[in-house]
């Protein structure tokens, strides 16, 4: 039986076979990093781990491709584990074990490590490869890529002299990525005032349930409902025509999901006016919805409970904010049609206890539009008390059209395929926005061998996909013009 040892090209499906047999799981890469150094002695290859654990190695050119411009090859050396439950496996310590299934080659019932298992094995290939043709090369291979690019926010300025960044993480081959949003948070803080309990009113649960949610930047563009953006609509309508209190206000749990589900306390006067209200009103929402979220449920029902509510002129001023606060999508790529720029997700908010925490995620290819977000973020928080501190910010990598590697990779694609690659940008954090921030100025691009259902059980590897990408590098490579 044939194992992927056999496969081709030989050099990076050996290489790959190798980084099987070491375990990386994220945060956890020290046997992987001492294997990596210890291929580098043994092949002649000038390789060292930076101050924080990133592995780097120098590649000298080939003879007459001295002037060539310098090429990073990046990729990462963790990968996410995942089994299914009736596998046996350790990440800590046992190898991953691959098999091939037709043209796929797939892992015995774990995460196969081709994210990027497979990036870093080109890499390697490339280095210790004694035919191809080639300017000056660095290779950079980043730990703990999947759970917080540590490995890449950690990477020191002047390690690296590239000009050109060829990030070897992308999932289907044919396609080139140009471009990554960035990220920051927003966190708003408060307090109200809490008025006893009114005699008169009965206590009330809305809820607002079976939106669909989904990621923050890749789903933003679907424009799907934002639960607590459902909530606030109604609440503000029963607020505006019928005596009713706000007590609490409560949706959505993580900051990089849209949230699915919100509900709202409240004490209401005269319970069967307020059902007439939300009738019309939840009935126009759902209507409006009907294609993104047809799950979406709107419900108000009796409850139990005994607390504070908001005072009258607050609880407006709050429910005003969550209104008003932007959400969803604040503008199209201008230079990347179809692929949404800058976006903001409404995630967390809860009014509950005498205070108000409210947690938003922006995404950005170009940092001063992020910036300039969350200024009106914080017009509209603050407006209504709401203290803002944005945290946790992360540069964007926006699309450049004078991209020196894009225009190569373009050419040598169509001259080995006969078509164009597909050139996309995505609404999420990648590697090359970090690493574009530490280094300014690098002409970055993302591509790689097709990978199916990467960070599961049923992570495989498209095996001619492989030789394509490897041929195309080989040919982008020999390409690369003179400084
Ligand atoms: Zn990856």
């Amino acid at each position: 039986m044939s194992t992927i040892k056999d496969l081709k090209p030989a050099l990076v499906w050996n290489n790959f076979y190798q980084l099987t047999r070491y375990p990386r799981p994220s945060k956890h890469e020290e046997k992987v990093r001492e294997f990596l150094l210890k291929w580098g002695k043994e092949h002649k290859v000038e390789t060292f781990a930076d101050a924080t654990g990133n592995v780097i190695m120098k590649v000298p050119a080939t003879p007459g491709y001295e002037n060539r411009k310098t090429v990073i090859l990046q990729g990462h050396m963790d990968m996410v584990p995942q089994k299914n439950n009736d596998v046996k496996h350790d990440f800590l310590t046992d190898p991953i074990e691959t098999w091939i299934d037709g043209e796929w080659v797939k892992a015995k019932g774990t995460t196969l490590g081709a994210d990027d298992g497979m990036g870093v094995a080109m890499a390697m290939a490339v280095a210790e490869s004694k035919d191809l043709k080639h300017g000056p090369i660095e290779i950079l291979i980043t730990y703990d890529e999947e759970t917080g690019m540590t490995g890449a926010n950690k990477l020191q300025p002047g390690v690296l002299k590239g000009d050109i960044l060829i990030n070897l993480d992308s999932e289907t081959e044919g396609e080139l990525y140009v471009g990554c949003a960035g990220g920051m948070d927003t966190e708003g803080t408060g307090r109200y005032t809490k008025v006893r309990r009114p005699k008169g009113y009965q206590a009330y649960s809305l809820q607002v349930k079976g939106c669909q949610g989904g990621h923050s930047g890749m789903d933003i563009i679907l424009c799907r409902a934002n639960a607590n953006r459902i909530a606030a609509r109604l609440t503000d309508v029963i607020l505006a025509k019928t005596d009713t209190k706000l007590v609490e206000f409560t949706g959505g749990n993580m900051r990089n999901a849209i949230p699915r589900e919100a509900e709202v306390l409240l004490y209401i006067k005269d319970p069967s006016k307020v059902a007439r209200v939300l009738r019309k009103a939840g009935l126009q929402v759902l209507d409006e919805f009907a294609q993104t979220d047809p799950d979406m449920s709107i419900s108000l029902t009796p409850a139990i409970f005994s607390k504070g509510y908001v005072k009258d002129d607050e609880a407006r001023a709050l429910v005003n904010a969550v209104l008003a606060c932007p959400d969803g999508v604040e503008r199209m790529s201008q230079t990347m049609p179809g692929t949404v720029e800058t976006s903001n997700n409404l995630a967390i908010v809860k009014i509950a206890g005498g205070k108000v925490a409210i947690v938003t995620l922006m995404r950005s290819f170009i940092d001063s539009a992020k910036v300039a977000l969350s200024r009106k973020i914080a017009a509209v928080l603050n407006n209504a008390g709401i203290k803002t501190r944005f945290v946790g910010a992360y540069s964007g990598w926006a699309p450049d059209d004078k991209s020196v590697i894009l225009r190569v990779m373009k050419e040598s694609y169509k001259k080995l395929y006969g078509k164009e690659p597909e050139v996309m940008a995505i609404h999420a954090g990648l590697e090359c926005g970090i690493i574009g921030g530490i280094y300014p100025g690098l002409d970055m691009i993302s591509c790689g061998p097709t990978l199916k259902s990467p960070h599961s059980p049923d992570e495989r590897c498209y095996i001619p996909s492989v030789q394509k990408a490897w041929d195309f590098l080989v040919e982008v490579l020999k390409d690369i013009p003179e400084r």
